[in-house]
């Protein structure tokens, strides 16, 4: 099989690439291992310095990197442009501040010494998604490489090209050769990678369905993983928030990337007195973007990563309205070459529509009625997802105890919009996933926590 890079934005075929056999893929195990073997045993402050020398190199060539991510797939090239900024900073951020996340850690006990070591595990698996090409993979693989774990990546078969830009980039940054390594191989292999008694531990961004089979993979085999899976974010929009702040924060969290995150806003919740003020500026916010060339500077909404997304997202969007939701903008094929859709409003949706329960993975802002700030907590959590979560209101405190209390999600925001950060920890509960990225606990989370005790 041959793997396709496609431009969502034409549909045309930018290049075919071949699918590594498994003898290739057997011997990239091995090579991991083996540098894993002289990787683990180098001084952190060399290891750091790689990765600052990485910071310094993605930010060189980010022009080139920005535009292979949004020929790819799709993503205005202003956004790509920070995606790679991201990235650098990412990197930057743990070889300044992982000396003490691995720091020995003294518990005082009844023996002489006694302590907590953190070493790493050996060969990590890294299963990523095309929406964030760049910077889903240097959120696990900046840490991961930083404790000593070497790092074997499958990308999205759609995005071939950005993954192995990424191995480029961090080769030519100086690291070992072989410590990061790309394979290119369709899901349909990635079973018998996850078993080989090579690899250590796997990490899986991407949909919950197939989160779902890679844990199930990783449990038989007793694989560490940390699943980072689909979410349906709620918007709490309170009737004493500042109701055009909140309209402008929402709407560009639901555009972003052509609302293809896994921490977009999806669903507003507005409690019922300023319901209609709401929806009359989403629905101006929305509609004033501009949909467009990826390549475009002024581009606000590029095409969709794949057809096949469009027309899924379309489906879903026909059947809420078939359902009753009012289709308040968009919701219309352009009929345009690409895999473009438009901005798109839907109000009133009720329990029961795709538009409540799915995740709408595209343009799409789901406006929903709540009686009270009561009832909008309620619809908030009614999700199999908690991934993140955010409220607007102008009393701080109610807003800091919805969020710290009431909100069942991995991350909550008050007056803002769901976003990652390096020194704050990224992830989900519910079917949104398990185990964290990011900040100490993302480092933690590939290595072995060692106690170490002498009497
Ligand atoms: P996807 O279909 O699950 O694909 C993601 C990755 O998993 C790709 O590399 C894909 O490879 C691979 N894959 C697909 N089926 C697999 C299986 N059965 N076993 C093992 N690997 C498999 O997801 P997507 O549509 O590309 O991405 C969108 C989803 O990711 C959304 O649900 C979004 O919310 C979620 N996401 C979550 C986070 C987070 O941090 N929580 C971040 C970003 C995205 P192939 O391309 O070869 O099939």
């Amino acid at each position: 099989m041959r793997l396709k890079s496609i431009n969502p934005a034409t549909g045309e075929l930018i290049r075919e690439y071949d699918e590594l056999q498994w003898d290739d893929v057997d011997s990239a195990l091995d090579l991991s291992l083996e540098a894993y073997r002289q990787w683990k045993r180098s001084a952190f402050t060399r290891r750091a310095e790689l990765l600052l020398a990485l910071s310094d190199k993605l930010l060189e060539k980010k022009e080139g990197l920005a535009f292979t991510i949004s020929l790819e797939m799709g993503k205005p090239i202003k956004e790509s442009r920070s995606e790679i900024e991201k990235c650098a900073w990412v990197c930057r951020y743990y070889a300044e501040n992982a000396a003490s996340f691995l720091a020995p850690q003294v518990v005082p006990t009844e023996a002489s010494q006694s302590y907590v070591a953190f070493n790493p595990l050996g060969p990590v698996l890294a299963i990523m998604p095309w929406n964030f090409p760049f910077w889903q993979v240097f959120r696990f693989a900046a840490p991961a490489l930083l404790a000593g774990n070497t790092v074997l990546l499958k990308h999205a078969s759609n995005v071939p090209a950005c993954a192995l830009a990424i191995e480029q980039v961090i080769n030519e940054a100086g690291f070992p050769v072989h410590v990061f390594q790309t394979l290119l191989i369709s899901s349909r292999k990635i079973d018998n990678v996850i078993s080989d008694r090579r690899i250590q531990a796997v990490t899986f961004t991407g949909s919950t369905p197939a989160g779902r089979s890679v844990g199930e993979i990783a449990g038989k085999y007793l694989k560490k993983s940390v699943l980072e899976l689909g979410g349906s974010d709620p918007y709490i929009i309170l009737a004493d928030a500042h109701i055009e702040a909140a309209a402008e924060i929402c709407v560009k969290a639901r555009l972003m990337n052509a609302g293809q995150s896994c921490i977009s806003a999806k669903r507003f919740i507005v409690e019922a007195p300023v319901y209609e003020v709401f929806s009359k500026l989403v629905v101006q916010k929305m509609s004033a973007a501009v949909m467009g060339d990826p390549m475009d500077e002024k581009t606000d909404l590029g095409p969709l990563a794949r057809n096949n997304l469009r027309l899924d997202l379309e489906a879903q969007v026909n059947n809420s309205v078939a359902k009753g939701a009012d289709l308040l903008l968009g919701g219309v094929d352009p009929q345009i070459p690409g895999a473009f859709y438009p901005a798109t409003v839907l109000g009133n949706v009720t329990s029961g529509m795709p538009a409540y329960h799915e995740e709408l993975f595209g343009p799409v802002a789901t406006l929903i009625k709540a009686a009270d700030m009561k009832e909008a907590i309620s619809i908030a959590n009614d999700t199999t997802f908690g991934l993140g979560a955010a409220v607007f209101t102008s009393d701080i405190e109610k807003g800091r105890y919805m969020a710290e209390h009431e909100l069942e999600a991995g991350s909550c925001f008050v007056n803002d919009f769901v976003k990652s950060d390096p020194r704050l920890p990224f992830g989900g509960i519910k079917e949104s996933g398990y185990g964290r990225e990011l900040s100490v606990f993302g480092l933690r989370e590939f290595m072995n926590i060692k106690t170490v005790v002498v009497r």
